[in-house]
């Protein structure tokens, strides 16, 4: 009787352990894949890509370069970053450089 309960949770523990150790294997697949991308961790809605494209690439630069993070209080990079397009303003988010935080930014369309 009382050896069956901690066969019991080992079992589950066992299983616990199968599924982390694939969710890693995954994970780490998924970092492989945007290594060998580097430059281009970043993902955008079809209509946003349209909207970058029309950037002048010295802008772009710039507009990544100068985001407000509100944790760090000032100037900062975006990394990871995803855009979409939402009322002809381009919406760029992704991760402070620097903290990590969550940052975003909006650049008005014409
Ligand atoms: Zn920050």
């Amino acid at each position: 009787m009382m050896d069956k309960k901690p066969n019991d949770k080992f079992e589950k523990t066992e299983f616990f352990m199968t599924s982390f150790s694939s969710l890693i294997k995954s994970v780490s697949a998924r970092m492989d894949s945007s290594k060998t991308q580097k430059n281009t961790s970043m993902s955008f809605t079809p209509n946003a890509q349209e909207f970058w494209n029309t950037i002048d690439p010295k802008l772009r630069v710039r507009l990544m370069n100068n985001i407000f993070c509100p944790s760090c209080k000032g100037e900062t990079g975006i990394g990871n970053v995803s855009g979409s397009v939402e009322k002809g303003n381009l919406i760029l988010t992704g991760v402070c450089t620097k903290c990590g935080e969550s940052v975003a930014r909006l650049v008005e369309g014409q």
